[in-house]
């Protein structure tokens, strides 16, 4: 084992059958109409939905797919020709590539022909415009109605006035919702799904804190491809089972002192969206470095601590407008070092996503703020979710190399010192 640069997590298995399952609940749904289909935002009112009786299918997920097949950058020029610019979001100009193609990534994985068709499309700009533009474009597409929730951004605190105004438009939804969904809102359903969420969210923000251990089980690519049901199946319960299997995997790891990077030397942070067609090649990189990336802001946007099934409107929008995309650079940065103490981290990686504004937080002082603050080095890595035109990996893995020479020569340096 302590030859090897990488351990497979038994649990992956596991992970694939639960993805499967949710991609052809949704292909039969789709075409035998036996349940009704809500796609969501990745961090929409996804819950209000499930309890609705909705499948619910998201568009970010699908694009993500699109990003780590690779694919992504053949269906962008297809958006951008009908008016999408190259400068907006990629994981939208892929999608919405993809299906004027009508091309899917499921058919490969799953034999599946199509992307589920929608009844209707719910998305809240709590993490930025993009997703309204995204879902209006399917909305006239498929003529179903496409139902927002507006959230402020750059908040500097979660205020009341705003949560109220967002758990307001949640409940504004639920009449729209039922005429679509053909029955009833059933509050004590919306509680149980919320509830399940919950347990969901804490379960995955367990299995995330095991990387605080040295060495650390996981990394940051391993999370990326295990957060799956944490995505698209919260609030169901296969995905806490789920989740309580790959705790238990990372525990006895942890036990057995079982690293995600054999020999590992130096911690880091992630910080901004991952590239998604690059996470084998950047996960050897840096394993090669004996470099685990232990913590990433991206992966811990799945923790919604806040829901509460006691006042579930209101939680749940408290919970979402908590979301760390949605805050200000003082919150952020005070988030960040909160992390880089406990994770004990040498260095934070910034991932500048050339179509992702709201994900890249180098670019308004925060990298240098941030290692004076705390005393460590960063590195800016230009890149993009999905499209790869805007990444060079002759210069990321100069970049990284050089980041972790530098890193590690301080280190000589302090040991000369003490
Ligand atoms: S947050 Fe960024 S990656 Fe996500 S949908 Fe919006 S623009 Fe796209």
């Amino acid at each position: 084992m302590e030859n090897k640069t990488y351990v497979e997590i038994n649990a992956a298995k596991q992970m694939k059958a639960l993805m499967k399952q949710h991609f052809m609940e949704l292909d039969e749904a789709s075409r035998t109409k036996n349940k009704k289909i809500a796609w969501c935002s990745s961090v929409g009112p996804a819950e209000l939905a499930m309890s609705l009786g909705f499948l619910v299918y998201y568009p970010e997920n699908h694009a993500a797919m699109l990003g780590s097949t690779r694919t992504a950058m053949d269906y962008i020029p297809t958006a951008n020709a009908h008016g999408y610019s190259p400068e907006i979001c990629s994981y939208l100009t892929s999608d919405i590539g993809a299906y004027l193609r009508h091309e899917t990534p499921l058919t490969k994985a799953y034999g599946i022909k199509e992307i589920p068709r929608p009844d209707v499309l719910l998305y809240n700009t709590n993490q930025c415009r993009d997703v309204g533009d995204w879902a209006r474009f399917y909305g006239r597409e498929f003529n179903v109605p496409v139902l927002g929730i507006n959230t402020p951004h750059t908040q500097n605190d979660v205020r009341e006035p705003v949560v109220s105004s967002v758990a307001a438009q949640l409940r504004e939804m639920v009449p729209e919702l039922e005429k679509v969904a053909g029955r009833h809102f059933d509050i004590d359903e919306f509680r149980e799904v919320l509830a399940t969420s919950r347990e969901c969210s804490d379960l995955w923000e367990a299995v995330l804190n095991t990387g605080a251990n040295h060495p650390s089980p996981l990394s940051f690519f391993d999370e990326c491809i295990h957060m799956g049901p944490a995505v698209v199946m919260r609030g169901r319960k296969e995905a806490n089972d789920y989740y309580r299997v790959l705790l238990a995997e990372m525990q006895e790891r942890v036990a057995h002192g079982v690293a995600a990077v054999a020999g590992e030397k130096y911690r880091f942070y992630w910080e901004g969206m991952p590239v998604w067609g690059k996470l084998r090649s950047l996960s050897e990189l840096l394993a090669g470095l004996k470099s685990c990336v232990v913590v990433s802001t991206y992966c811990n946007s799945w923790i919604f601590s806040k829901f509460d099934p006691a006042d579930p409107f209101q939680s749940m929008a408290e919970a979402y407008c908590s979301i760390f995309i949605g805050q200000d650079d003082n919150w952020k940065e005070n988030y960040i070092a909160d992390k880089v103490k406990h994770y004990a981290i040498d260095g934070i990686l910034f991932h500048d996503a050339r179509t992702c504004a709201s994900n890249s937080n180098n670019r308004y002082g925060m990298t240098k703020r941030l290692s004076e603050r705390l005393g460590i080095p960063h590195l800016v890595i230009n890149g993009d979710l999905n499209d790869l035109r805007c990444y060079s990996e002759e210069q990321t893995v100069t970049n990284i190399e050089a980041f972790v020479e530098q890193i590690e020569e301080s280190h000589r340096e302090n040991i000369r010192r003490h």
